[in-house]
């Protein structure tokens, strides 16, 4: 909504999600505390206890990663799968007015990385095979 608003269109630009707030990438995905607890909820899958709550600290935070590569593939895939589903979630709530519980959109998330890595892993992709191994176990 901020960004329709710095395109001079015709809305409001108030959350529709709590409709108390101005709405925002920072606040959709960071300030809006139901929506947070999903990308808190996915790291913790990945005994991530320290993660970033703003949109740039994310970001700062991922560029600098020091994992190994399996490790990093893994965050990033997460955080991709938080924002689309997030994204997904808002929608639902603004045109259907439906509302799924954070740990059910954490679940969606996990299963769209775990996805991903059977897809490589079909691909006959290496990191898939790495990829699918550290899913058994987390
Ligand atoms: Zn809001």
């Amino acid at each position: 909504m901020d960004r329709l608003l710095s395109w001079e269109l015709d809305v409001e630009g108030i959350c529709s999600l709590c409709g108390t707030h101005q709405e925002s990438r920072n606040h959709l995905f960071f300030e809006y505390a139901f929506l947070a607890e999903v990308w808190r909820a996915a790291l913790l899958r990945l005994r991530v206890y320290n993660a970033p709550t703003s949109w740039e600290s994310v970001i700062d935070w991922l560029s600098a990663f020091s994992g190994d590569r399996q490790h990093k593939v893994v965050v990033l895939q997460i955080w991709q799968g938080c924002l689309y589903e997030i994204w997904k979630e808002r929608n639902s709530r603004f045109h259907l007015g439906t509302t799924v519980p954070p740990s059910k959109i954490c679940g969606g998330v996990i299963c769209i990385a775990r996805s991903k890595a059977v897809a490589l892993k079909n691909s006959e992709r290496k990191l898939g095979t790495d990829l699918v191994s550290f899913w058994s176990v987390a």
